[in-house]
C-alpha cells in the first residue's frame, strides 16, 4: 500500500539551546525520547517494531518552571501545528454547561483529519494547563456543580478513543499532582509523567542568560553584573521569578535614566541606560521567591 509519512517532521536546524529553555535539558531529553521520538519514524518501522504511540503525558511541579514553555515548544520542534491550549478553569467556569461540548470540539479536528488521511495526518497537539481545575469537583458529593466530574468523564472517553487516533498527544499540567483524578493517569491515557521542578544552580544561571540575552546582545548590560552571583543568590527562584527579576532590574535601571521634569518626562539618557550591580542588588530585595525551602533552611 500507500506509504505514510511521520506524524511529524523534527526540525532540520532543531537545536536545543535555541529554545529559550534554562535547566530541563535532561527532562526535556527524556520527554522527547519517551513520548516524541516514535512520532518522527515511519509507521510501518514503528508498527513492525511492536512500538505504539505514548498518547500523553503530565508535566507537574511548582508554578513558573517552564512547563508550558516547553510544551509549546516541543510542538515547534516537530512542526505540528500551534498546539491548542486549553486551560482547566476557563473550561470549567466560561463554559457551564458547555464543557463536555467544548471537550468534544478540541478533539474534532484531529478526528476530522484523522479520517481523511488516516496515519497521513500530521500530529495534533492539546496541551491541558491547569489541570487539577477539571479534576477538583469529580465525586465529591453535594455543594459542587457535578461539571468536574462530567468533563473529566468526557476526557477519559475521549482519550480512550485517542486509540484509533494515530495523531493526536496530549499534554496535561498542573502543580498539583494529588489533585489529578488517577483515571486520567493511567495507560492509555496521560501514561508518561515528568516532574519539573525548580531549578538548581546550574539551571537558573542558564535561565539568567536566556532572560538577559536581549539586554546583553544591545549592550545594555553593564560588565559588573555576574551571571554567576545571579545564580547564586536566586535560589528556589523558579524560571518565572527569574524572568520577573530580570524585569524588575531593568525596570531600577531605567527610572534612574528617567528624569521628572523634561519634555515628555524622558531625559536622553534613557539611551545610555544600562542594567548594573545595583539594579540586580534592589531587584533580588523586590522579587521573593514563592515556593521552596532551602536545604541550609530546613538544617
Ligand atoms: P504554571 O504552572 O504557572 O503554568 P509553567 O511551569 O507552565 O507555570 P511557564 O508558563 O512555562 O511556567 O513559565 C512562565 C515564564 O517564565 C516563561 O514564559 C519564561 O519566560 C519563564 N521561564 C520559566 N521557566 C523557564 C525556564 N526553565 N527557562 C527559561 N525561562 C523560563
Amino acid at each position: 500500500g500507500k506509504k505514510a509519512p511521520p506524524n511529524a517532521i523534527l526540525q532540520a536546524n532543531f537545536k536545543f539551546e535555541d529554545m529559550g529553555i534554562g535547566g530541563l535539558d535532561d527532562e526535556f531529553s527524556a520527554i522527547f525520547r519517551r513520548a516524541f521520538a516514535s512520532r518522527i519514524f515511519p509507521p510501518a518501522l514503528v508498527d513492525k517494531l511492536g512500538i505504539q504511540h505514548v498518547k500523553g503525558i503530565l508535566l507537574y511541579g511548582p508554578p513558573g518552571t517552564g512547563k508550558t514553555l516547553m510544551a509549546r515548544q516541543i510542538g515547534k520542534m516537530l512542526n505540528a501545528r500551534e498546539p491548542k491550549i486549553i486551560n482547566g478553569p476557563e473550561i470549567l467556569n466560561k463554559y457551564v454547561g458547555a464543557s463536555e461540548e467544548n471537550i468534544r470540539k478540541l478533539f474534532a479536528d484531529a478526528e476530522k483529519e484523522y479520517k481523511e488521511k488516516g496515519d497521513e495526518s500530521g500530529l495534533h497537539i492539546l496541551i491541558f494547563d491547569e489541570l487539577d481545575a477539571i479534576c477538583k469537583q469529580r465525586g465529591s458529593t453535594g455543594g459542587g456543580t457535578g461539571v468536574g466530574d462530567s468533563v473529566v468523564n468526557q476526557l477519559l472517553s475521549k482519550m480512550d478513543g485517542v486509540d484509533q487516533l494515530n495523531n493526536i498527544l496530549l499534554i496535561g499540567m498542573t502543580n498539583r499532582l494529588d489533585m489529578i483524578d488517577e483515571a486520567l493517569l493511567r495507560p492509555g491515557r496521560l501514561e508518561v509523567h515528568m516532574e519539573i521542578n525548580l531549578p538548581d544552580e546550574h539551571g537558573r544561571r542558564q535561565i539568567i542568560s536566556i532572560q538577559t540575552n536581549k539586554m546583553r546582545t544591545n549592550g545594555v548590560m553593564d560588565d559588573d553584573v555576574d551571571l554567576d552571583e545571579l545564580a547564586a543568590a536566586t535560589k528556589n527562584f523558579s524560571g518565572a521569578e527569574i524572568a520577573g527579576l530580570v524585569k524588575s532590574a531593568t525596570s531600577f535601571a531605567f527610572s534612574r535614566h528617567v528624569k521628572v521634569g523634561t519634555m515628555a518626562g524622558i531625559s536622553d539618557d534613557v539611551e545610555n541606560m544600562r542594567v548594573n550591580r545595583d539594579d540586580f542588588l534592589q531587584a533580588l530585595d523586590e522579587v521573593q521567591p514563592a515556593f521552596g525551602v532551602s536545604e541550609e533552611e530546613l538544617q
